[in-house]
């Protein structure tokens, strides 16, 4: 007995310092801030802005072409150097542009989209959705994040570029979809069959994709900045049942819709599997050398912990997705 419990305490000091092995090497917390660099002389800030809140002032909804049409002036009138020296390709209302460096390597896709999601009840917002309302802090409206914020960005990067002659070491193709928000079937699908025809393959795409979150969501001080590196895709499942029609007075032992409402239940009550894929676990390590010492051991040994940190993640949907 005296043997079997020494056997087990040394056991778990083994364990202990397998643990506290993991979690003292952890790479150090690199704390450095890298410093935005200085806008280019050519990138007027305030004009900048304008512009977002003009782009945001086209309501560009699938019901509605004359705006992108109006959109489209707007950018050949913003962007004259970009308009210039890319070449463009029109599918629909969606907007291919080709920067040719004359170099033989390895092209770059930024993506952005121009349409934005309906508004349901504008009385809800605090300013009018589609009237570009520029404060002290902000740019409001629809799509200024998602995603015309982008664009601009990508157009404005372009034309400052242009403006002090600097020209791109290899060719770089700026997409941006009409439909995103619908499906992408009209915009992006076209422009990616058409890139595929052109036998191109990309040293980088670049999309809309995560976001600053508050540091407090993931246990830190500081806001975390979330890169997309893949896509949740989805699946749509259609039912059917059949069954004996009967009259009402004389109802079978189970009916059509009873089935469906059992099938219905069992897909609730049967979800995927939860799994740390590559990506997830990536992440805890980055942000483990931020964490708290408990939180820093639980991160730094996921090989013990992963069940753990799994069923606290499906603790939220938000976590759980
Ligand atoms: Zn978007």
């Amino acid at each position: 007995m005296k043997r079997l419990l020494q056997l087990l305490a040394l056991a778990v000091l083994i364990l202990l310092a397998v643990l506290l092995y993991h979690t003292l090497t952890l790479p150090q917390a690199d704390s450095r801030v890298a410093e935005l660099p200085d806008l280019p002389q050519a990138m007027d800030e305030d004009a900048m802005v304008g512009r977002l809140a003009a782009a945001l002032r086209f309501p560009t909804l699938p019901d509605q072409p004359n705006a992108f049409v109006g959109f489209h002036d707007f950018l050949r009138d913003s962007f004259p150097l970009t308009h210039q020296t890319l070449s463009l390709k029109a599918f629909g209302h969606s907007l291919l542009y080709h920067w040719d460096s004359k170099n033989d390597c390895p092209p770059q896709l930024l993506l952005a989209h121009q349409d934005v999601v309906p508004v349901s009840s504008p009385e809800k917002w605090q300013k009018p959705p589609f009237a570009g309302v520029v404060d002290d802090d902000f740019v409001w409206g629809r799509g200024a994040l998602d995603d015309k914020g982008s664009l601009m960005a990508i157009l404005e990067a372009t034309e400052a570029l242009l403006q002090s002659g600097q020209a791109p070491a290899c060719d770089v193709y700026l997409a941006f979809g009409h439909d995103e928000e619908i499906g992408g079937r009209e915009g992006a699908v076209k422009m990616a069959a058409w890139l595929e025809q052109q036998n191109l393959r990309f040293a980088l795409i670049l999309d809309e994709g995560g976001m600053m979150l508050p540091g407090s969501t993931l246990g830190m001080d500081r806001p975390v900045a979330l890169m997309g590196i893949a896509e949740k895709g989805y699946m749509t499942v259609e039912l059917q049942a059949e069954a004996e029609p009967g009259h009402s007075s004389r109802p079978p032992e189970r009916t059509a819709i009873g089935d469906l409402a059992a099938a219905i239940h069992h897909l609730q009550t049967h979800p995927r599997p939860a799994s740390l894929s590559l990506p997830t676990r990536k992440m805890l390590e980055q942000v483990a050398p931020h964490q708290s010492f408990a939180k820093r051991l639980v991160f730094a040994n996921l090989w013990l912990f992963e069940p753990l940190i799994i069923r606290q993640l499906e603790g939220k949907p938000e976590t759980n997705a």
